[in-house]
């Protein structure tokens, strides 16, 4: 197929899909990833330009009760003007002695936007392909999400083998977002998503909502990035969201130097392009918890949480537990009813037992650790985890 031809197909496919551009999102556990442009964008260190806004649109999501881990990248960006280079190709070795002392510059400006605490969690592919550090890197994350803690996430630089080329931190994010089952996955840039051709060249270059399928034709739509300070580029980006698709992520690439997308997004809409999760992987999960796993107990829920559930997507909190039938270990399948009707709205895996919840029940998430002595998850069944019937 020709570019040209590619363009006009997918052109007519942007026609066909501008009905469903202003399609709501939602999504309770999200990936954000933010690139060295925006955190680092005047080239001379750490700045609040385009930082700040994405911190407040962190916020505003934690305070909707969405999750969130962040993969920063900066730290080469942070410390580039520490460490002296000459020329304008830096060395490996001078490259992770920049990324070393520019990483301490680049949580600080993050943690200086919010008042809970950050953590700093350091990683590199290897870490996650070794099984035992794999669950270590996800029993940590999860722990500080549970305490309100966010966690940041940066390759360690200074003990990756290979070079910091080809955009590692677009294919991090992903799997970060795989380990810690994301269900979206925000990569923000300074560009505005894929286009149908180079839109620093062509007036004409239309911007593509929605990526169904990941084909060679659109790899072939991405450019090489033009900034020096990052290591990606469109087409790690497009890597990147193949990986996370695959597993059932929703991936966006985001423009994050215009604040109003941050706006787009609260608002359930899609400001760049989206690259829709693979729907089977998601069925497939929701299909083995609908008809597979036998319930093993029940439990009835206030209006509000029936609410949450149904119309908001949220996970069940103890709060909006009005009743527990039968004895259910941690982990086990249950219904969730509707204690107005008596209707069987959702089956989820409960990931407390029932003598723990009889404890819990209508009572707030932060109460959880003084009244069980533990604190398993601020939520009893994960969104993740459940289907609504
Ligand atoms: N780890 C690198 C840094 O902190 C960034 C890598 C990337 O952006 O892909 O500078």
């Amino acid at each position: 197929m020709t570019l040209n031809l590619l363009n006009d197909c997918v052109v007519l496919s942007i026609l066909a899909k501008d009905l469903i551009i202003g399609e709501v999102m939602n999504f309770n556990r999200a990936v954000i990833k933010v690139g060295s442009a925006l955190v680092a964008p005047t080239k001379t260190g750490c700045s609040g330009q385009y930082t700040l806004a994405i911190a407040q649109f962190i916020t505003k999501c934690q305070q909707q009760g969405k999750e969130v881990i962040l993969v920063s990248s900066g730290g080469v960006a942070a410390g580039r003007s520490i460490i002296h280079h000459g020329s304008p190709k830096l060395s490996i070795a001078v490259k992770k002695a920049m990324s070393s002392v520019g990483q301490m510059k680049m949580m600080a400006n993050w943690q200086r936007f919010f008042d809970i605490p950050c953590s700093q969690i350091l990683i590199t592919q290897s870490d996650l392909e070794d099984r035992k550090r794999f669950i270590s890197i996800k029993e940590t994350i999860q722990i500080q999400l549970d305490n309100g803690v966010l966690p940041i996430v940066n390759e360690n630089d200074t003990l990756t083998s290979e070079d910091l080329t080809v955009g590692d931190n677009d294919n991090l994010a992903a799997l970060v977002a795989q380990v810690c089952k994301a269900d979206s996955l925000f990569i923000l840039s300074d560009i505005d998503g894929v286009f149908t051709k180079d839109p620093k060249i062509h007036a004409d270059a239309i911007l593509i909502p929605e990526i169904d399928h990941i084909t060679d034709e659109i790899y072939a739509l991405a450019g090489t990035s033009r900034n020096h300070l990052a290591t990606g580029g469109m087409k790690t980006k497009i890597q990147a969201a193949e990986k996370a698709v695959e597993h059932g992520i929703n991936t966006y690439i985001i423009n994050g130097t215009k604040s109003e997308v941050f706006a787009s997004l609260l608002a359930h809409k899609n400001p760049g392009t989206r690259f829709a999760a693979d729907k089977d992987i998601i069925k497939a999960k929701k299909h083995w918890l609908k008809h597979t796993l036998k319930s093993q107990g029940k439990i009835t829920l206030d209006s509000g949480a029936v609410n949450a559930l149904v119309n908001k997507g949220a996970s069940l909190l103890p709060s909006g537990i009005k009743s527990i039938v039968q004895n259910f270990k941690a982990g086990d399948a249950v219904d969730l009813i509707d204690h107005q009707n008596n209707r069987f709205i959702a089956k989820g895996i409960s990931l407390y037992s029932h003598s723990d919840l009889k404890r819990i029940m209508g009572k707030h998430s932060d109460e959880i650790a003084t009244i069980l002595g533990h604190n398993q998850s601020n939520v009893v069944v994960h969104r993740d985890d459940m289907v609504i019937l």
